[in-house]
């Protein structure tokens, strides 16, 4: 049984008109889906009360956080990341937040139950969300409150994301935790937010060695993401045997993305988000819970996340987009759209560099499978 979970009230997390962080990008799929005549039909979440988010934010960060959002003055909301161009103060953003966390979580509780299969949530993924420190177009960390009320019930829980940057609020929150296994794809720290993200990084104490980070060279192209797919991250889920998936679906390591320096096509994000259901039937009996994330070239990312709408529900992709809806998010946005759902290829000039990034990414999947072996026996 597959879910969808959506609330129109998501898009009270709106951080501004001009920030890269979007309602506009769902609102785009959407739109698309409806004039596709693809049935839309979803649950809505309750919002969760800010006290349920003290399992896993500081007590004090939350109240921080719904004070301000009423537009309560508070002098010292820069000690928890407020307040700068990435994490604006903006009214209602915490109650937005809430509905997010909402969804997510009742995600996790229709796997529980046994209620579905496989959850899409049409938003959130704010996996920038530390302890207590706003970061990364992030507030309250969804990701986690679904993972731990999957934990609670006794399941253990391998988190996967896709997205660009590293997924490092998610990794800090279950950093020491055995029932947890961590696993970010990411531009290499070196050059991209939030700068971390490192093979070394595997978790400590019961959580050692079930903390995995793949920072991968500019320039990635797809057939090397894929890769690293199938050389860690399938050897990781077969190694740990979790409940249930977690995914974070980013769509911000695509080569148009404003904010980043990943290749990867529309194509590359079709076979990606086939291989990770595939993983999904392979080690947890298709259990999964995906979510959305980052992915700021809205032309870009508003196409690969109806792909993954298409996928998650098992319908042919279509080859076109509608007249339509191209000429109104044309007009919208003031930009050119392609005529197709998937990118045209070939997409971008060859990389000059391709031999090397390709071995630079065979070089981090070896450093870290070396690394986790002696844990892994
Ligand atoms: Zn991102």
């Amino acid at each position: 049984m597959r879910r969808i979970i959506y609330h129109p009230k998501y898009s009270n997390y709106d951080l501004g008109p001009e920030h890269p962080f979007s309602p506009l990008r769902v609102e785009m799929v959407i739109d698309l889906l409806k004039e596709l005549n693809v049935p839309f039909n979803y649950i809505e979440p309750e919002i969760v009360s800010p006290d349920l988010l003290t399992q896993i934010h500081n007590k004090e960060y939350v109240d921080l956080v719904e004070a301000v959002s009423k537009g309560e003055e508070i002098p010292n909301y820069s000690d928890f990341g407020l307040g700068t161009a990435d994490n604006p103060i903006v009214k209602g953003m915490a109650e937005g937040a809430r509905y997010l966390a909402g969804g997510a979580l009742l995600g996790a509780k229709l796997l529980i139950e046994g209620k579905a299969n496989k959850v899409l949530q049409l938003g959130g993924g704010f996996h920038h969300a530390h302890k207590k420190l706003a970061a990364g177009f992030c507030l309250y960390n969804d990701l986690a409150l679904a993972i731990k009320a999957m934990t609670n019930a006794g399941w253990h829980v391998a988190y996967l994301d896709i997205d660009v940057h590293h997924g490092d609020g998610v990794q800090e929150i279950f950093y020491t935790d055995d029932k947890v296994m961590t696993i970010s794809i990411h531009e290499s720290g070196e050059f991209l937010f939030p700068g971390t993200g490192w093979v070394y990084e595997l978790g400590s104490g019961m959580g050692r060695s079930l903390k995995l980070n793949l920072p991968l060279e500019p320039f990635t192209e797809g057939d090397s993401y894929l890769e690293v797919i199938n050389k860690a991250v399938e050897p990781a889920l077969a190694y740990f045997k979790p409940d249930a998936l977690v995914v974070q679906t980013g769509a911000d390591a695509h080569f148009a993305d404003p904010l980043a320096d990943l290749m990867l096509t529309t194509h590359d994000y079709e076979k990606i988000y086939r291989r990770i259901f595939e993983l999904a039937d392979e080690n947890c009996k298709g259990r999964a819970l995906f979510t959305l994330g980052g992915g700021y070239c809205p032309r870009a990312t508003s196409r690969i996340w109806t792909i993954l709408y298409f996928i998650f529900n098992n319908i042919p992709l279509p080859e076109k987009l509608p007249d339509t809806w191209r000429k109104h998010w044309e007009k919208r946005l003031n930009k050119p759209f392609p005529e197709t759902l998937h990118d045209q290829l070939p997409a971008f000039d060859p990389i000059p560099r391709k031999e090397e990034v390709v071995k630079h990414n065979k070089d981090v999947v070896q450093r870290l499978m070396d690394a986790v072996a002696p844990d892994w026996l």
